[in-house]
């Protein structure tokens, strides 16, 4: 049985050397994306595989492995049990994949990165397309190495962001998703346009920049305890709950990408800042899975910040700083206009309901990626396909086409799923929020920072030493349920358009 040599105690310095790598690659990356210049790249992504190797074998080591196999678990907290749980995780995953062969992927990653960067600006996806598939190679490869049974490739892949979701339940998602959702479209196609031409004058960044802050801090992100950048893809990134970054983009013709942007990345940040101190800076100081951080993203983004009540307290400041364009635009025109549907192709500028047809043609092709051996070299022409088929449009080049998002050059093929399960814990938890809540009033009110209060306790502080379907279940009483999004969808939608 347990060996009462080790306590937990044993294990704090490799945990701590763990995460001051962990937050030294973080701050790397983030450097990577937002001031380093670009030839800076190759140094950096060499520097990365190095302390990428550093950090895997600070936890995967002879001295750790013999530490938690002789953890005797009934002395252990509930935190610490998490804590358990997630490196155990971490074995299962990583022990099976040599430390040469990750470093390997770590530099090609990198590399790949920068490489979609340049073959996105110069529209040229066979500069890209090499790299792409010794991604998909890796992974696949990867992906082999802890193939259980009764799983496929890709169920592996997706289960490495998002635990017990597979194809299976994906498929009869999205299954129903394109029944539902395709039929709404069509018929919001043939209703009158909303008018939303307004968003698109001339709006000066500079003054961007300042509402931007401004709705930050009014959602209630700490600038003591994060900050806000620019970088090509709007992104957040944490190395503790005191340190939070999020990153914006600004158009000058475009104003509801950044504040949009800006919304949703500070859903992100606070659940972040809102991790309880004891776990921070552990295995389990993060956010609880990937779908669960898009749960608040979006929430905070689609429920929150396309609603009227939202806007009613900041839209005269909005008005104030633009009274040219906005001046004669009504609160309830612009909400409106926020919540114009109009299938296009670009997954990040997508409104609310077609942006599950974005994942859906994403998850199709990763299906095909990894367990139809598909060819990247068709991947551009099945992509464009398949844009035309639910969304009723085609890319002109790849740069709007396949070469859109980044998540494939960095590996994350499986990702693109809990992005929409993200959207379906989000309706869940809102249907039960609004049961113990006047979320409108509130909102109307400004007080907005008494529903963030209801993430916290609920969600937030939990960080990751809950499941994402036990936090589920235990707010809302019910296992997942994507019927609420559907729902959710459908009542707006049809309200929004008169149907
Ligand atoms: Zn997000």
């Amino acid at each position: 049985m347990a060996n009462k040599d080790y306590t937990f105690k044993d294990l704090t310095p490799y945990l701590d050397k763990y995460m001051a790598l962990q937050t030294a690659i973080s701050i790397m990356d983030w450097d990577d994306s937002t001031a380093a210049p670009e030839e800076a790249s190759e140094y950096t992504s060499k520097m990365l595989g190095i302390l990428s190797q550093e950090q895997f074998m600070t936890l995967i080591n002879p001295q750790v492995k013999e530490m938690i196999e002789q953890f005797d678990e009934e002395q252990l907290s509930l935190t610490e049990k998490a804590v358990l749980k997630r490196i155990r995780k971490e074995y299962e995953k990583s022990e099976a994949i040599p430390a040469k062969e990750k470093r390997e992927y770590t530099e090609l990653t990198s590399r790949a990165f920068n490489i979609w960067q340049k073959a996105k600006k110069e529209n040229d996806f066979s500069v890209y397309a090499p790299y792409l598939k010794k991604v998909i190679a890796f992974r696949k490869k990867f992906a082999g190495y802890s193939q259980k049974e009764d799983a496929k490739l890709y169920d592996i892949l997706l289960e490495e962001y998002e635990e017990s979701f597979r194809m299976k339940e994906l498929d009869r998602f999205f299954a129903k998703l394109k029944e539902e959702i395709i039929p709404l479209l069509k018929k919001i196609e043939q209703a009158e346009e909303i008018d939303d031409s307004f968003f698109y004058l001339d709006y000066d960044i500079e003054k961007q920049k300042e509402f931007n802050r401004y709705i930050a801090e009014y959602m209630g992100f700490d600038f003591k305890r994060g900050l806000i950048a620019e970088s090509e893809h709007p992104f957040t990134t944490n190395w503790h709950n005191h340190d939070v970054r999020i990153t914006t983009r600004y158009y000058k013709d475009n104003l509801p990408s950044a504040i949009l942007s800006t919304i949703h990345e500070c859903g992100h940040a606070l659940y972040e800042q809102g991790v309880r101190d004891e776990l921070t800076q552990t295995l389990v100081g993060e956010g609880a899975s990937c779908a669960m951080h898009e749960s608040q993203s979006r929430f905070y983004e689609n429920i929150i910040g396309r609603s009227e009540a939202f806007w009613e307290p900041l839209y005269p400041k909005l008005v104030e700083l633009f009274p040219e364009q906005l001046g004669n635009i009504s609160l309830q025109q612009f909400v409106r206009a926020l919540n114009k549907v109009k299938a296009d192709l670009i997954r990040t500028e997508a409104d609310e309901l077609t942006y599950c047809l974005h994942i859906m043609v994403r998850y199709e092709l990763e299906k095909q990626m990894i367990e139809e051996n598909i060819a990247v070299d068709e991947l551009p022409e099945l992509w464009n396909q398949k844009y035309a088929e639910y969304l009723g449009v085609s890319p002109e080049n790849d740069s709007e086409g396949i070469l859109q998002d980044v998540h494939w050059s960095m590996g994350d093929i499986g990702y693109f799923p809990s992005y929409a399960l993200g959207n379906a814990f989000a309706a869940q938890i809102y249907n039960t929020m609004k049961k113990e809540l006047d979320v409108d009033k509130l909102l109307r009110e400004g007080r907005i920072s008494e529903i963030t209060a209801y993430l916290r306790k609920h969600i937030h502080q939990y960080g990751a030493s809950k499941e994402p379907r036990e936090l589920l279940k235990e707010l809302t009483g019910e296992e997942f349920n994507p019927d609420y999004y559907i729902q959710y969808l459908k009542e707006k939608f049809e309200q929004v358009y008169g149907l």
